[in-house]
């Protein structure tokens, strides 16, 4: 079994998220994706973010066309959200599996500022999305596979921007816009 664990605040997940997920499980034959929303503790919480209960359920609404990817709630509840313990977690479910992990360019370059940054390269073998306008450096002893086929050029902090501007961006997967406009989220800047 083939694992990959793809972390973030997805807040909101984007079509970016689900087509470098998707790659990924192409390129790299991973049988699962993991799409993780992290919690964000309470005092870091943006006037602008959503909730983790309306994170999680725009991931789960994401990825329902494809099998390969699930939304895991490994971090629901979780102030800390450290991705050696997530790691730790999904190792002791599935002792046998080969683990990767998916992470854009931006956040791979800030991997040695991670708590136990050692332990996890150590437990898993990276998949680093490429990402206009980032660059990376790869620390000694991690193991690093490149994604470069998708440049794709959107984030979650332009179509929050875009949202409390009153526009629709089309960087949203369907069920992801219908769920914004059922629930009437990023209606405000912070
Ligand atoms: P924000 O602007 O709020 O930081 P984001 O678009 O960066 O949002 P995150 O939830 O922070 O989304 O990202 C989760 C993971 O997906 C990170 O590893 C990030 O680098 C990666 N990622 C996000 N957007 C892209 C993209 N367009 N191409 C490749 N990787 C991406
Ligand atoms: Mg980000």
């Amino acid at each position: 079994m083939r694992l990959a664990l793809f972390g973030g605040t997805f807040d909101p997940i984007h079509s970016a998220h689900i087509a470098v997920a998707r790659a990924a499980a192409d390129h790299f034959a991973l049988d699962r994706v993991l799409l993780i929303p992290n919690a964000i503790p309470p005092h870091k919480q943006r006037q602008t973010g959503a909730s983790y209960e309306h994170r999680f359920a725009m991931v789960a609404a994401a990825v329902e066309g494809d099998p390969r990817l699930e939304a895991s709630n490994l971090e629901r509840g979780n102030e800390t959200s450290y991705s050696i313990l997530t790691i730790e977690r999904v190792r002791a479910a599935w002792p046998s599996a080969a683990l990767f992990f998916l992470i854009g360019a931006d956040a791979f370059s800030e991997i040695e500022t991670w708590r136990r940054w050692r332990e996890v390269i150590a437990q898993v073998e990276f998949i680093v999305l490429s990402r206009p306008g980032y660059g990376y450096d790869i620390p000694v002893g991690a193991t690093v596979h490149r994604l470069d086929s998708l440049q794709i050029d959107v984030s979650s902090t332009a179509i929050r921007r875009a949202l409390a501007a009153g526009e629709m961006p089309d960087a949203l997967p369907a069920p992801v816009e219908r769920y914004i406009r059922a629930h009437g989220l990023y209606r405000t800047s912070g």
